[in-house]
């Protein structure tokens, strides 16, 4: 065994603020009981990866501190050197909205990184794209398996005598009918898939398929001044499903000739607007995979791009840390607004934020929502919050944005990518193949043994932070070329190489009839 691999083998653990009473455990598989580490403290029982030890005794009730804050109370006394697992740990009440400090510590702006640059798909909107792709959206739930022929068709057909498009969507959904259209909260999903058929990766050609009877009228979904766009499957002039496909495939032709023509320019980094999102987090996921999306997000803003950062139940335990760095009074109420907009969403279906952690994250050693959220919005970085979006709007703004969304994978990644994101970068601690057929997904790891596990699912490994191997700021810069990389399409993430896609998935918070 050469010195390395001995060093590696040492019991490790990482303590991430000086006031913390717990640390979690690096090695692999975890350790057993009587394990000593460098600081002197020797384990009493076996502690799994990415689990808590106390590092000193902790008495009934006093708190629990990770990150420098409580993430809930001993429910017995805890020994150092205890297994510091879910059922000791009593959650504390979520933050209280009315109390919270507005705009009381915003980050001074960061100094401006020039001369980044991506090859990007330039818009006449002046929006930039990082893939071609012809979008085809659809009204209702009744067209998909229309769509899904015609779209076979066309990519067997059609989709090789345009070699610069790099595929056909169809942008299809259970919305549409048997929906309370005009409930207040049907903005929603109307306005998600209204801005979806805008997102730059689709060049701003704009296609519908409708059916004709439903409550969603395709013409919703068309933007003023485009005419032409719509394909009525319950048109009188349609003779049968053959004549039908053959119009979806004569407008999608026409399409594709203007896709066509577009090519990669070099643009500047600023044209980026980047999502960021986590899915089966561990609690290496605020340690690792995080801070180095967090780094890599100032770098983003400091080059002039939109990033923005959502999931409400996974930030909602550490708004009173977001409200602070809102660049004014109207940021930081909007904050506040979906919170407690999402706060009367879960109470509506009797759940709240607790819902979140999945048996999953449990497993991965993140005790609660408080652990869980306090690991989350480590990758929004140490920038000014400068705008927030309620689900589904698009981004107007440039900077670190709040969008508010569902903590759901698919339902996040839907609204981001209405919000106009052009590629996601995705941190996970359990794994998951998730993938957006409409933009790039860069998957990071939080720890390297799954990175290596996954050797072909995941793109970045942020678990050499834990090792020691990188330092944040290193694996930081090196996930931001790799973003620079995937925007321009010199480099292919994994879901993109498999061709693994997840389903568009609405937010529809309104009833349904
Ligand atoms: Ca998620």
């Amino acid at each position: 065994m050469d010195q390395d691999v001995a060093a590696k083998e040492q019991p490790r653990y990482i303590k991430l603020n000086e006031r913390d009473n717990v640390a979690i455990v690096v090695n692999d598989f975890g350790l057993p009981a009587g394990s000593r580490f460098a600081s002197g403290l020797t384990l009493r029982a076996f502690v799994p990866q990415g689990h808590k030890t106390a590092l000193v005794d902790i008495a009934l009730d006093q708190p629990i501190v990770r990150y420098g804050e409580v993430i809930g109370y001993a429910l017995s006394p805890i020994l150092a050197g205890e297994w510091v697992d879910e059922a000791r740990i009593r959650m504390p009440d979520a933050p209280d909205l009315d109390k919270l400090e507005i705009s009381t510590a915003v980050p001074a702006p960061l100094p401006p990184l020039e001369g980044f640059t991506f090859e990007g798909y330039r818009n006449p909107d002046g929006s930039v794209g990082t893939k071609n792709i012809l979008g085809i959206s659809s009204s209702v739930q009744c067209v998909k398996g229309t769509m899904e022929y015609a779209v076979k068709r066309i990519r067997a057909e059609l989709l090789p005598k345009y070699p610069n498009v790099d595929d056909v969507v169809p942008l299809t959904h259970a919305y549409g009918c048997g929906v309370a259209i005009t409930a207040p909260d049907a903005v929603v999903p109307i306005r998600t898939l209204q801005n979806i058929a805008l997102n730059p990766n689709f060049g701003g050609e704009i296609l519908v398929v409708g059916l004709g009877c439903e409550k969603l009228a395709p013409e919703r979904l068309v933007p003023e001044g485009v005419s032409d766009a719509i394909v009525r499957m319950q048109d009188e002039a349609f003779d049968g499903f053959g004549a039908i496909v053959d119009a979806i495939m004569t407008q999608a032709e026409a399409r594709l000739k203007i896709l066509n023509k577009r090519t990669r320019e070099t643009c500047p980094a600023s044209d980026l607007v980047i999502g960021l999102q986590c899915g089966g987090s561990d609690a290496f996921s605020g340690v690792t995979a995080n801070p180095a999306v967090g780094f890599a997000a100032d770098l983003l803003v400091r080059a002039g791009a939109t990033v923005m950062f959502s999931e409400v139940t996974e930030v909602r335990d550490a708004i009173q840390l977001l409200t602070r760095r809102a660049i004014n009074e109207d940021v930081g109420r909007a904050l506040v607004r979906e919170m407690a907009w999402y706060d009367s969403y879960l109470a509506r279906g009797g759940a709240d934020r607790s819902a979140n952690t999945t048996p999953g994250n449990k497993k991965g050693g993140l005790a609660n929502i408080v652990e869980k959220s306090l690991g989350s919005i480590v990758k929004s970085g140490s920038s000014a919050i400068t705008d927030v979006l309620s689900p589904g709007e698009k981004a107007t703004q440039k900077g670190m944005l709040f969008a508010a969304t569902p903590a759901s994978d698919f339902i996040c990644g839907t609204l981001q990518l209405a919000s106009g994101m052009t590629l996601q970068v995705f941190t996970t601690g359990r794994g998951t193949p998730y993938g957006l057929a409409a933009a790039p997904v860069i998957k990071v790891a939080t720890r390297t043994e799954l990175a290596r596990r996954w050797k072909d699912l995941i793109d970045f490994d942020a678990g050499s932070i834990a090792t020691g191997e990188k330092t944040i700021e290193e694996a930081g810069w090196d996930l931001f070329r790799l973003i620079l990389d995937v925007a321009s399409g010199r480099t292919k993430p994994w879901s993109d190489r498999w061709g693994i896609h997840n389903d568009l998935t609405l937010f529809n918070p309104a009833p349904v009839t």
